[in-house]
């Protein structure tokens, strides 16, 4: 950590004092976010630094960004992230540790499944209107538990408490009719998939995401995250992610 005398902190320091004296005039995040432009600029730089970060951790390289006290203070005023990530709650899908990203970097909603609900909607759309993220992330992994009870039998599912049903129920269309696939492994990482492609689309079926991605502020991408390697694979062509 540069000392404050230090010259290299000094562009660090002044962006300080200027959103300090913003606060003080009565910013919004808004106004915060137009001060401070996050780390990546653009959907392409952003899939880039998930890229190379999902590198450092996968090969034993992970940097684990800075969290002293200095990073903390600075980012008291206001955050500037530059993806929003939906991935699942599975405790072995940690998003910031995957992409090996520091404080402030990544907005994440994470819910069982990584499906579209009415409050993780609203809150990517925070990320979007407020936050001016330039990437929509839709993460699902290797294993998941969630697209696994999706795949049992309506009388399993009907044993499952109310909300857990219903959250399963928002799993099942994207797995309903696939093709047969023997080897079970195989067939779970194509299940998997699916409900990405799937909650893919749900987001990208509303205004707010359509403009944000036709303006080119933003872009939908789905991601698979391979608990065994710790490498992510991402889906970002159109034909990838067609459900
Ligand atoms: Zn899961």
């Amino acid at each position: 950590m540069p000392r404050m005398d230090d010259p290299a902190a000094q562009p660090a320091a002044d962006l300080e004092r200027r959103i300090l004296d913003a606060i003080r005039r009565g910013a919004s995040m808004e106004d915060i976010a137009d001060i401070k432009e996050s780390d990546e600029a653009t959907p392409e730089a952003a899939i880039r630094a998930l890229k190379d970060g999902n590198a450092r951790f996968f090969s034993g390289q992970a940097t684990r960004p800075d969290v002293s006290a200095n990073d903390r203070r600075a980012q008291i005023m206001g955050q500037t992230p530059y993806a929003a990530i939906l991935a699942c709650s599975d405790s072995r899908v940690p998003v910031e540790l995957v992409f090996d990203q520091g404080l402030g970097q990544l907005f994440v909603v994470r819910v069982a499944g990584n499906v579209v609900g009415e409050s993780g909607l609203g809150t990517l759309e925070y990320a979007i209107r407020h936050l001016d993220v330039h990437l929509v992330v839709v993460m699902g992994h290797e294993a998941c538990g969630a697209v696994a009870a999706a795949l049992l039998p309506e009388e399993r599912v009907a044993e499952e408490p109310e909300h857990l049903q219903n959250l399963i129920r928002r799993i099942q269309p994207s797995v309903q009719n696939m093709p047969p696939i023997r080897d079970k492994k195989a067939r779970m990482r194509e299940a998997v998939l699916n409900n990405v492609r799937h909650q893919v689309s749900i987001l990208r079926s509303q205004t707010v995401i359509q403009q944000a991605e036709a303006s080119g502020q933003i872009r939908v991408i789905g991601a698979y995250y391979e608990i065994g390697s710790g490498a992510v694979d991402f889906l970002i062509d159109e034909e990838d992610l067609r459900p």
